[in-house]
């Protein structure tokens, strides 16, 4: 954790207009830790440290025939009936050899941009309850995000605003909401962050899927370069049309899940688009959705 003196020094070089990258690249560089407690702890200090209060919701996840406890996060702000769901999974992949990865770009990179958004957006107003969660055992099968949906809270969730891999890279693309109002909102959203987003029909599996299911509103985004961000679309999307030659996979899917995905691969740039980003689309979902 950065000492006062340190954060206000970050405070005032940023008022002098130098980026603030180094400190985003240490905070996510923070997650990179040999226990999945271990980075619960790194989440905390980092909640602590911005002054964003939060609770540990615990559920009872693991693999199967595994029971292990699983523990969501969840920051709170404002007041509303209903609930916006700003989130990413700080949980690691755990490799072959038992080890975890060092998960920066799956997905500390996107923890580190939605708590930027939440400092931004808790100073201002908005119609709905704005959740921040960051959720466990994503990796696992959704575990954490599948026990928010069962749990008290899911039946007033208004939209879900997911991130999954924002670690480098100038293109955000998009699970294309079914849901017309937040489709709208993501429209906004990018005109608003000037950012020329790729919309997906078929989007890697994360969080969001959990909520589709319960027939909640939900999108998730992603930061990749834009070649990558078209050969991920072409994968996911084009099927046998793709003209991709058989076996071809883009990087980042040789990356996330590997011992590849550590520090080298994150520039802090894109941790903070992710999170100007994040700071738009909640403001358009908030005036679009029910
Ligand atoms: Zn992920």
């Amino acid at each position: 954790m950065r000492s006062v003196l340190t954060a206000l020094l970050a405070g005032s070089l940023c008022l002098a207009g130098l980026p603030a990258s180094a400190g985003t690249r240490e905070d996510v560089a923070s997650f990179v830790q040999p226990t999945q407690a271990g980075r619960l702890a790194a989440l905390e200090a980092l909640l602590k440290r911005e002054g964003l209060a939060y609770e540990i919701q615990t559920f009872e996840g693991g693999p199967k025939g595994k029971p292990m406890q699983g523990r969501n996060v969840v920051v709170t702000l404002g007041k509303g009936q209903r609930d916006l769901l700003l989130t990413a999974h700080y949980d690691a992949e755990v490799l072959k050899d038992g080890t975890l990865a060092g998960a920066v770009v799956d997905n500390a990179a996107s923890v580190v941009a939605i708590i930027q958004a939440a400092k931004t957006l808790g100073a201002g107003k908005l119609k709905h309850r704005l959740r921040v969660i960051f959720f466990d055992q994503e990796e696992l099968g959704l575990l954490g995000a599948k026990a928010y949906v069962a749990g008290p809270d899911g039946g007033r969730v208004a939209a879900v605003i997911n991130f999954d891999v924002n670690g480098y890279g100038d293109t955000p693309f998009f699970a294309d909401p079914k849901d017309p109002a937040l489709a709208k909102a993501v429209r906004q959203a990018c005109l608003a962050a000037a950012e020329d987003c790729l919309a997906f029909g078929a989007y890697p599996p994360s969080d969001h899927l959990a909520f589709r299911k319960a027939g909640a509103p939900e999108t998730s985004f992603s930061i990749l370069p834009a070649r990558e961000a078209h050969q991920l679309w072409l994968f996911a999307n084009a099927g046998k049309t793709s003209q991709m030659e058989a076996g071809f996979l883009p990087k980042v899917l040789g990356l996330i899940h590997t011992p590849n995905d550590n520090m080298d691969a994150v520039d802090p740039a894109t941790v903070e688009r992710a999170g100007r980003l994040a700071v738009e689309l909640v403001r358009a979902a908030d005036r679009t959705v029910k």
